[in-house]
């Protein structure tokens, strides 16, 4: 079955649509954080950044900027969020590859930071040589 964003993608289901091209869409988030969240899709239905290809993420990013600067501009926020979930216990509900602009303002307390925690370096080089061996 299409996913939600397919049906928005294909005109089944309204959004309030910001900007559209072949590849990619973009539209308001319908539980918006802040006034003006805005997601980014790719047309093409991947349900997470490890199966989208590589130029349509490439599209995906551009849109992205794109975006991010209208927002910017009609909106004046003092800054804004660019997130991207993965897997539900990353808080991903809707399976199909997006990008979340979220504007916000000085005190909005819209999305809470993650809680730092600690790392001694001999651990933190470890980690890097265990990743960095399965870059591909
Ligand atoms: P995720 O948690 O998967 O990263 O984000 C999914 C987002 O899609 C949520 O912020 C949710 O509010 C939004 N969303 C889900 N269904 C719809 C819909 O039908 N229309 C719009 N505009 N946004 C939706």
């Amino acid at each position: 079955m299409a996913s939600i964003f397919s049906r928005i993608a294909q005109g089944e289901i309204p959004a309030a649509k910001i900007y559209e091209d072949d590849q990619t869409l973009a539209f308001l988030d319908i539980n918006p954080a802040t006034r003006g969240h805005a997601l980014v899709i790719c047309k093409e239905e991947h349900p997470d950044l490890l199966s989208v290809p590589p130029d349509l993420l490439a599209a995906v990013a551009q849109t992205t900027q794109k975006v991010a600067r209208a927002v910017t501009e009609a909106l004046k926020p003092d800054g804004y969020n660019v997130m991207q979930n993965n897997g539900s216990a990353a808080g991903q509900e809707v399976f199909h590859y997006h990008v979340h602009i979220v504007p916000r303002w000085e005190g909005d307390n819209a999305i809470r930071a993650w809680k730092q925690g600690t790392a001694d370096t001999q651990e933190l080089q470890e980690l890097a040589t265990l990743i960095s061996r399965q870059v591909q």
